[in-house]
């Protein structure tokens, strides 16, 4: 009996099990017991519904889609299980009755923190909106011993220390091992003739590496439909190497699985690294293939049955690897193999920095991976000829190839093998259309589309903000729970002065909860009637933390010189990690934290602002500190950031957007307005321009405003650190690498901008309308529309009903 339909039931299950699992009562029980317990209860019970879900798929021969990410930012999934099950009320007051507080348990649960920032967690706001559409779509990743590092702060300096998520166990998996499959890695490739004249090609591998499945069932909302997020994790095959070499080879596998990379910009850790992604693309594709075969007699119909998503370019070595499947082990010829292959894979580009290209030197994959290596070339060489003979373009081919200049260009090998190519904002798919892959755009127009991001409402909304959905049933029904684009609805009411201030409650509630989070981990009091002013996200040049830093000392010096000259309350809250290999990013978070010993511990200027830096930013942090903020700090050189999905909970949740013509920004202010938003600066077009010119000077900007001299001068005088080594990477990255992110060109405006944001924080009616007409157009950032559209327009994927 594992599907309890009532307290009763949950209650008597939930004893028996601490009783069958510890020998102990529940009385005796440690608390961590009852976490696991419950959580093992939450599992079962969605077993059932993955098992429907199975035999659903399998019976009607539906069509499945696999996201193939190397990061998934899970976060923690008690609640949100809980709740799309709908037995959150049932188990809270089961446990109530038991003395037990479900609050307790819930803390107990550590983030799945296995990504680094906005592409891991898509990731998982769309494996949550696939199975609350009732559709069939499963996650391929890598089961990381740690996650992303935890961040402490030492000294006002980042230090990384492991994050031990598995520490308790992990009580949402179940191990697989009659799924597991063997990896190949290195060796050389057999090359002979078979008796039918065909080609027989056998890899003898120098390393044989076992792939163990761990599953976990993804719960969608009101619905028996639960996929699967598979994560491999890799273990020492049998037979795999002789007793003297063994504990070389126990560590080689182990550590595979080890770590997430911590850079979600550039190319990194090398060899390691393409061995982590070779290993989860191949397990997966055999397991895809496995299940593929047990319904169907061959493959031909593969891609009609089975989509596969890749999460930027590192899982596109599926398409060599696909490939290689269907020639050497099930015997295709190249031009069918590379049809299926093609019509199976679909990639999304997440990035136009330069440096986030990925490009593998051959060397490497020729070593790691030779046969695969081998695809690659022909796939190269085929492209060349197919645009210089059939196409006639021979001038693209030069730049579109998959080898040159001693790389394999992750990047063109995605394009050439998939079916779809899309950006992930509107101006970004204009921008990977126009300039980044013009030449691309040019060969294969039909492939090219805009898919904007989205995030779960449900997690960001419902489950993190009770407050302020509780309001909005009160004022528009419960139907936006289901259909978040009747959001809208709530437009019909922002004028309403009662609902204004109802609003305004539920924010102050908010900030309440978050400020009393800073004040128990910090020992920080901060004003809740101030204005709460969030930057939360990676740290990064572009990003530009460094540009709000600036104006905060902007502030200060100005408050400090002039006695009659005082700001509107304000908190600056910032959160953020930095690569722990990336110098500049780390002294920014030295350079806030020195920001804010100065100005909170000067007692003119404490009670007009604060400055926060709030450590270990993760999803559970992110799910207190966006719902509390007033205003939303996306402020990235224009062009640089794809599309932002930290700007859409933000908005969903009532807070004004201060930001650039960037990303999804663009489509934000769209369908809020220019008055219900602060934008500022430089655009896309003004910036490629500047660059194009080559006509923007750093020492001009400095020399001609006397504000931006004082601050620049104060990276490298003792205003804020008596360390002379501190902040001079910071002062020359500005002035001696020509302010590549353009922080002084936007200096001025930035200023102004906030400036009017206090303007208009003074006029409360008016503030909390603008705040309101950002949550009612904030329907359309729901992942649930952004996978509605990938359903449609990319996997041919429908609803399926499970009873
Ligand atoms: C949403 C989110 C991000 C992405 O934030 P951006 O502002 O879009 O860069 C990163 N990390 C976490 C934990 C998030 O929840």
């Amino acid at each position: 009996m594992n599907e309890f339909k009532n307290q009763r039931e949950f209650k008597e299950e939930f004893k028996r099990r601490i009783i069958e699992r510890y020998g102990r009562s529940i009385e005796q029980a440690h608390i961590t017991e009852k976490y696991m317990i419950l959580g093992e209860m939450v599992r079962d019970y969605a077993s059932f519904h993955s098992k429907e879900t199975k035999d659903v798929i399998s019976d009607k021969g539906e069509k499945q889609m696999y996201y193939f990410s190397m990061e998934f930012l899970m976060g923690r999934l008690l609640t949100n299980n809980l709740m799309n099950l709908g037995i959150y009320d049932i188990v809270k007051e089961g446990l109530e009755d038991l003395g037990i507080d479900l609050n307790e348990l819930e803390d107990l649960e550590s983030d799945a923190g296995l990504g680094n920032g906005g592409l891991g967690r898509l990731a998982a706001c769309f494996l949550d909106s696939l199975a609350s559409l009732n559709l069939a779509g499963n996650g391929n990743c890598i089961r990381y011993e740690y996650g992303l590092f935890k961040q402490k702060i030492v000294n006002n300096e980042q230090v990384e220390v492991p994050d031990q998520w598995l520490s308790l166990g992990n009580v949402w998996e179940v191990r697989k091992p009659k799924h597991a499959v063997n990896v190949k890695f290195g060796g050389h490739v057999d090359m002979w003739m078979g008796e039918d004249g065909k080609a027989i090609v056998n890899h003898v591998p120098s390393l044989i590496v076992r792939a163990v499945p761990y599953d976990v069932p993804i719960v969608g909302y009101d619905t028996k439909v639960t996929n699967t997020l598979r994560l491999w994790s890799a273990e020492v095959a049998d037979d795999a190497c002789d007793a003297a070499s063994l504990s070389e080879y126990v560590n080689e596998v182990r550590e595979i699985c080890r770590n997430v990379y911590p850079d979600d910009s550039t190319e990194h850790g090398k060899i390691l690294r393409l061995k982590q992604q070779y290993f989860f693309v191949s397990a997966g594709l055999y397991n895809i293939i496995d299940s593929h075969l047990k319904n169907y007699p061959n493959l031909d119909n593969f891609a009609e049955k089975n989509a596969i998503q890749l999460n930027d370019t590192h899982p596109v070595l599926c398409i060599p690897e696909l490939m290689r499947i269907l020639m050497d082990e099930y015997k295709y010829e190249w031009d069918q193999a590379w049809d299926i292959t093609t019509k199976t894979m679909a990639y999304t580009n997440h990035t136009v920095l330069s440096e986030a290209l990925e490009k593998w030197p051959i060397q490497y994959v020729q070593d790691l991976l030779p046969r695969v290596y081998m695809i690659i070339e022909e796939i190269d060489r085929r492209f060349k000829y197919w645009v210089s003979h059939d196409m006639g373009r021979a001038d693209l081919m030069n730049e579109c190839c998959v080898l040159k200049d001693g790389q394999v260009h992750m990047a063109n090998l995605a394009i050439i093998g998939s079916h779809s190519v899309n950006g992930v904002a509107a101006l970004h798919t204009e921008i990977l259309i126009k300039d980044v892959m013009k030449n691309f755009y040019d060969i294969y127009p039909a492939k090219f589309n805009n898919k904007t991001n989205g995030i779960t409402h449900r997690r960001w909304l419902i489950y993190s903000n009770p407050q302020l959905t509780k309001l909005l049933e009160r004022t528009i029904g419960p139907d936006f729970k289901k259909n978040p684009e009747r959001l809208i609805d709530l437009m019909n009411y922002v004028d309403d002065p009662r609902l204004q201030k109802d609003f305004m409650e539920v924010k102050m509630e908010r900030k309440k909860i978050l400020a009393k989070y800073i004040k128990d981990t910090l020992g920080i009091e901060v004003d809740v009637n101030s204005i709460f002013d969030v930057q939360a996200k990676r740290l990064h040049a572009y990003k530009r933390q460094l540009l709000n830093v600036m104006n905060i000392i902007h502030l200060y010096f100005k408050m400090k010189s002039d006695p009659n000259f005082r700001i509107y309350p304000r908190t600056f809250i910032f959160a953020a990690k930095a690569a722990p290999s990336y110098t500049f990013a780390k002294e920014v978070i030295k350079l806030i934290h020195c920001v804010a010993d100065k100005v909170n511990n000067d007692s003119d200027i404490n009670p007009y602002m604060k400055v926060v830096f709030i450590p270990n930013y993760g999803v559970s942090i992110a799910e207190i500190l966006m719902n509390a903020a007033d205003v939303s700090e996306q402020i990235s050189t224009a062009g640089k950031e794809a599309s932002g999905t930290g700007n859409m909970k933000f908005m969903m949740n009532g807070a004004l957007t201060l930001g650039t013509m960037d990303g999804a920004n663009v489509e934000i202010v769209e369908r809020v307005g220019y008055d219900n938003a602060e934008i500022f600066g430089l655009r896309a077009d003004d910036v490629a321009l500047i660059r194009h010119e080559n006509s923007y000077n750093v020492w001009d900007k400095y020399n001609k405003n006397p504000d931006i001299q004082k601050i620049v001068n104060s990276f490298v005088d003792s205003t804020f650190s008596n360390d002379p080594k501190d902040f001079k990477q910071i002062y020359n990255e500005l002035m001696f690498k020509n302010d590549e992110y353009l922080l002084l060109a936007d200096f001025e405006a930035y200023a102004h901008a906030q400036r009017n944001i206090e303007e208009k924080y003074r006029d409360e009616a008016a503030w909390a309308r603008a705040c309101l007409i950002n949550i009612a157009q904030s329907g359309f950032f729901s992942s649930d529309r952004t996978i509605k559209q990938y359903a449609d327009e990319i996997w041919d994927i429908h609803p399926i009903k499970v009873k």
